[in-house]
């Protein structure tokens, strides 16, 4: 038996589906998991791949080290989406991290995964610092009043329920809630396939943030090249340097990816993806 991801009409990944684990359609989307001998546990959520146990580590490291890294220091945290507990996992790592709002809108995709993918959020939905939402992100953020110094989105793909994290008013919202030198994340997309998800960031975040910037990843199985992360902030800012970056990096224990180096790199964007980002 095979799982053919159907997230583009005509290509898409496709894996051995070695045991189905769990597959039920919640109150917002169709959600799957199953065992795959060279990923491991497999998670897809309307026929589009969400997360495996091989490769997690690369995106929630990227999604979570990055920006956290480059604020001086975190301390209230924003995750939208994420209910796998792998950006979880991450920002719990980080000493500064004194409180974790965490608005996750299916309690199935949070529950079935501590359950099936144990070793994605690795007890992390039992940490004191954590408050979890079960709501939408976007209507969260619209009445929410508390600051963050850190807003992480790790939503699905803009179609159903996360179609929302992707839009104007979501952003300005979020502009809200963030302090004066925090800063958003966002999962955007796989350039290569989703080029028009760099472009409409990159326009939406205009009268917003005069720092609006994309990191790429390679997460091998987001299919089609190296996925973008956005990355704003209200003001101007540069990077942090290699070096002030290796000083706070030492606070963080067992990474299998991010470097500083790695860091600083993932900003240095080919053309095509530089093309994208016009206003
Ligand atoms: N890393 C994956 C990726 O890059 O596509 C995303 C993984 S995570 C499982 C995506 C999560 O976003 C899901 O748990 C889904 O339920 C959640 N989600 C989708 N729309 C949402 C919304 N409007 N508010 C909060 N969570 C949402």
């Amino acid at each position: 038996m095979r799982y053919q991801e159907t997230l583009y009409a005509d290509w898409g990944q496709n894996f051995e589906q070695h045991e189905v684990l769990f597959e039920m359609n919640t109150d917002h989307q169709h959600l799957i998991i199953f065992s795959n001998k060279r990923f491991g546990r497999v998670m897809a959520l309307d026929g589009v791949i969400q997360t495996t146990e091989a490769d997690e580590f690369i995106y929630h490291e990227m999604m979570v080290h990055v920006p956290m890294l480059s604020h001086p220091n975190p301390e209230h945290i924003l995750i939208i989406g994420g209910g796998d507990g792998g950006i979880l996992r991450e920002v719990l790592k980080h000493p500064s991290a004194k409180s974790v709002t965490q608005v996750e809108i299916d309690q199935s995709v949070v529950d079935m995964c501590i359950k099936y993918l144990p070793n994605h959020s690795k007890g992390a939905f039992n940490d004191s610092r954590l408050n979890l939402v079960i709501d939408d992100g976007a209507k969260f953020v619209r009445s929410n009043k508390s600051q963050f110094d850190v807003i992480i989105t790790d939503s699905t793909d803009p179609i159903g329920p996360g179609e929302t994290l992707f839009e104007s008013h979501f952003y300005a919202d979020c502009a809200k809630v963030m302090g004066k030198n925090g800063i958003l994340v966002t999962q955007n997309g796989v350039p290569y396939l989703q080029g028009d998800e760099v472009t409409d960031t990159y326009r939406r975040w205009k009268p917003l943030f005069q720092t609006r910037r994309f990191y790429l990843t390679p997460v091998p199985t987001y299919a089609g090249g190296a996925m973008a992360m956005g990355f704003g902030i209200k003001q101007a800012i540069s990077h942090p340097s290699i070096e002030i970056l290796k000083e706070r990096v030492l606070s963080l224990n067992g990474l299998k990816y991010y470097t500083p180096e790695i860091h600083l790199g993932a900003f240095g964007l080919p053309k095509f993806v530089l093309n994208l980002m016009v206003d």
